[in-house]
């Protein structure tokens, strides 16, 4: 099983999507199941309804889950696994207070040394533990030897037993810290192979530590995914607008066109243009580059007008609030104009506002009401004409006010190119 596992804390980032995408697809190369874990045991850090949000936003990404699960309604099993882990003498009660560790921490810093658990708790009597009454959380016991793992993507990677250190497994109030909860449910559910960013790394050998104080000997394989960075070559922050995935929505990109670029970048694929499921059948995770990945707004935009163009005209027509097929086709060539749905609506918008042409006011008064009682012209010429004639206007005193009357703009595609798609609705635009 594949699994894909947020935490209900923010709006979605790219590089999630980019990891939800990513393991969607590799499932379905392998026919395994997909999970979809929402990793809610932080409750300081959940924020109400964003749940409900990333699902959403997996479901217009057409990501479908064949299972879903709460981390927090498998409570008992990680309260029940940290306590045989306490009882094997693999993880032990620490009692040090927040301020005492705190001091240490300072301390190290001011030493310019890596703080490091000291191993205060480590040797308690199981008498100086039972006596103790005050609140402690549960630490894992540091490996004695490094831990090694092949990465999918960075190879082979060795951590020493001070990088692991005893780190803490459950928190004061008996709640899982990630580490422990995230590797109890790899673990429960199965899942064959991890793939996630590169900022949980450093979690892994955590991860495998735990697996093997429990006796779980099923390999995982773990392919951790570089890092996206913003255009000034920082990482992409929530500072970055276009780090998060609502906002790239509510812009107006379609999700075809980001799950495009963000299966693109950092990757070798056969074609620049594709669909999630044309990936499914080339995708291999051995072609993404160990690099991190720069994000290039321009690339997306000149992408998303590919999609555009690609998308079922009706349906187009639907995403910028009209509902006939020649609006989704004048919607595809105002990608000549803009790039997302919002600004191609807003050009399709003025069409049928309200104009005024404030360098022809007169000629545009007069055209307009030689318009609209106009009979109606299959092609364009022939309207044109019938307009020249009955205003015996011409050139830019023709033109200029021509364009306003049927864009509500003083550029754009060719008159002629538009015409077609707009033809029908002469009635509403010129009024
Ligand atoms: N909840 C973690 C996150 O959102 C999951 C990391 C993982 O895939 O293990 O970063």
């Amino acid at each position: 099983m594949y699994r894909f596992a947020p935490s209900p804390t923010g709006d979605m980032h790219i590089g999630n999507l980019r990891v939800a995408l990513f393991n969607y697809i590799c499932a379905r190369q392998a026919k395994e199941p997909y999970l979809v874990r929402i990793e809610d045991t932080d409750k300081a850090r959940n924020i109400e309804g964003k749940d409900r949000e990333i699902l959403e936003i997996l479901s217009a990404f057409g990501i479908a889950w064949d299972q879903l699960a709460y981390q927090s309604e498998n409570l008992k099993f990680h309260r029940q696994l940290a306590t045989k882990l306490l009882m094997e003498k693999k993880a032990f009660a620490c009692f040090c207070t927040p301020e005492t560790l705190e001091t240490k921490r300072e301390a190290a810093k001011a030493a310019k040394t890596a703080y490091r658990y000291d191993g205060t708790c480590r040797y308690l009597s199981d008498e100086e533990v039972l006596n103790n009454e005050s609140p402690f959380v549960v630490r894992i016991k540091k490996p004695a030897e490094d831990i090694c793992f092949t990465d999918l993507i960075k190879g082979e990677l060795r951590f020493a037993p001070d990088d692991i250190d005893d780190f803490v497994i459950m928190r004061v109030d008996k709640t899982p810290t990630y580490n422990f909860a995230c590797a109890v449910d790899d673990m429960m559910y199965d899942i064959s192979t991890v793939i996630r960013g590169e900022d949980h790394v450093s979690n892994t050998p955590k991860q495998i530590l735990i697996h093997r104080y429990l006796g779980y000997d099923r390999e995982i394989r773990y392919a951790h995914l570089p890092i996206i960075l913003n255009e000034t070559g920082k990482k992409m922050s929530k500072r970055d607008d276009a780090s998060s995935v609502k906002w790239l929505l509510e812009e107006g990109f379609l999700p075809s066109a980001i799950t495009n670029y963000l299966i693109l970048i950092g990757n070798k694929t056969p074609v620049e243009i594709f669909t999630l499921e044309e990936a499914i059948s080339w995708f291999d995770l051995k072609n993404i580059s160990k690099a991190p990945a720069k994000f290039d707004i321009d690339k997306l935009r000149q992408l998303n007008r590919e999609h555009i163009r690609m998308t079922e005209s009706r349906l187009l027509s639907t995403l910028i609030g009209y509902s006939s097929e020649e609006i989704g086709e004048l919607a595809k060539l105002y990608t000549e104009e803009g790039s997302t749905l919002k600004e191609i609506k807003a050009k399709i918008d003025k069409i049928f506002a309200d104009k005024r042409c404030d360098d022809f006011p007169e000629e545009f008064e007069k055209l307009k009401n030689i318009a609209k009682n106009a009979p109606y012209f299959k092609e364009f010429n022939d309207f044109k004409s019938y307009l020249t004639k009955e205003s015996g206007l011409k050139g830019k005193a023709l033109f200029k006010p021509l364009r306003v009357l049927l864009t509500g703009a003083q550029g754009g595609p060719n008159l002629s190119d538009l015409y077609p798609y707009i033809r029908n609705y002469l009635g509403e635009i010129i009024k």
